[in-house]
């Protein structure tokens, strides 16, 4: 069956409200896919990539069977040790926020309370967050790890597990930190793992923790979406700071540049804000408060540009970005379409530049063989006017 209306699934008159008060007029093809076994408590592997609504297609049956009128056979049901019942790990702060977020929004009617713990911000109002007794808990997995030992958390009453992003927690070295999260959550849970990409690393978490999972696939980042306009400049090193000047005065949009280091991102958002543009920075040097303000003022448009590295941009989700740079080449084929996949949301179609020196050469290699196709060239001399 093909789900073409949030109406064909079965959700409850106030979910259905909540979706519609978001804005959200039709489910994504993940949503589609994900939500009903969701909702039948299967285990579930979901394949896809940050922008095609996997977060709404694990937050909408999971707050539905958190608040379900007991009608949902084997739901969450009332708390009889308490504690939270629904738990979320995510690889960035980033994305737990913007996880958290949807939580809120579509839990609110029904006060679905969310804490959120994540490295790098003061243990106190994490402390009374999790004393307001939350239903769900979004959290990266080393943060969590320490509210465990120390006691601060339990996870006894937990009976839905999500892992977001499984490749990227794997890639940041976290796997024995979920490991050893997964065998405190009771095993008569519910598992869910969303990932990107498939590698070996995460097939084998996925055989180990999850039974006899459903498997839905949705935008995965096997080709980059095809709205996307691909474009390679070739330039020497030093020549790249003008080429993107040159960019950002041709291409007026939203536009998000990613650099292979945060003292490259420092050092560009310099030379950007001397041209006299509007620029952020987004880097895990930079405080929780001074990440929250690049990206509110990104989104809401007191920055046109925000320069950022990988992992600092994983999840990142800001509508209408028109035009990715990528100053520096990314190290794999997966980052590339992962940083390009940041523009083209949501039916639009978005502009992909690539400065590549000489040096980087291997890595476009590398990323031209996966995609099957070189990525069209132009010429930098072109892009600086000489
Ligand atoms: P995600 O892939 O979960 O990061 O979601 C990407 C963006 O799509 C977010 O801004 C969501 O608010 C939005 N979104 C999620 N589901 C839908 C939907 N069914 N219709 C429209 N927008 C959606």
């Amino acid at each position: 069956m093909i789900v073409r209306s949030f109406t064909e699934l079965a959700l409850t008159p106030a979910m259905l409200e909540a979706i519609a008060a978001a804005g959200w007029a039709a489910p994504t093809p993940i949503q589609a896919g994900a939500i009903g076994p969701i909702l039948e408590g299967r285990d579930l592997i979901g394949c896809a990539q940050t922008g095609t609504g996997k977060t709404g297609a694990f937050a909408i049956p999971a707050i539905e069977r958190l608040a379900g009128p007991g009608s949902q056979p084997g739901a969450a049901g009332p708390r009889p040790s308490g504690g939270p019942r629904v738990l979320v790990l995510a690889p960035t702060r980033e994305l737990a926020l913007q996880i958290a977020e949807t939580f809120d929004l579509l839990g609110r009617a029904r006060s679905i309370a969310t804490a959120v713990l994540i490295g790098g911000e003061a243990m106190g109002p994490q402390l009374a967050a999790l004393a307001r007794r939350p239903d769900v808990i979004v959290a990266t997995p080393g943060r969590l790890f320490d509210h465990l030992e120390r006691g601060t958390a339990s996870l006894r009453a937990v009976r839905i597990v999500v892992l977001d992003e499984a490749d990227r927690m794997l890639d940041m070295g976290f796997a024995p930190q979920v490991e050893r999260i997964l065998r405190v959550v009771p095993l008569d849970r519910q598992t869910l793992c969303f990932s990107a990409t498939m590698p070996p690393e995460v097939e084998r978490l996925v055989r180990r923790h999850l039974v006899r999972p459903v498997r839905v696939e949705a935008g995965t980042a096997a080709r980059p979406v095809a709205r996307v306009t691909q474009v390679l400049y070739r330039a020497d090193a030093r020549d790249k700071t003008p080429v993107l000047l040159r960019l950002l005065g041709e291409e007026r949009g939203r536009t998000l540049v990613f650099t292979r280091t945060k003292h490259r991102a420092d050092r560009v958002a310099r030379a950007v804000q001397a041209a006299g543009h509007r620029v952020a920075r987004l880097h895990a040097d930079r405080s929780m408060a001074q990440r929250r303000e690049a990206l509110d003022g990104f989104r809401n448009g007191r920055y046109r540009v925000l320069i950022a590295t990988d992992i600092a941009a994983r999840g990142i989700d800001v509508p209408e970005i028109t035009h990715v740079v990528n100053f520096d080449m990314p190290h794999t084929a997966e980052d590339y379409i992962h940083r390009i996949g940041r523009t083209a949301r949501a039916e639009a179609s978005g502009l992909a530049s690539s400065i590549a020196a000489p040096e980087e050469s291997d890595q476009l290699r590398t990323i031209e063989r996966h995609l099957g196709h070189p990525v069209p060239r132009q010429g930098a001399a072109a892009a600086t006017g000489r």
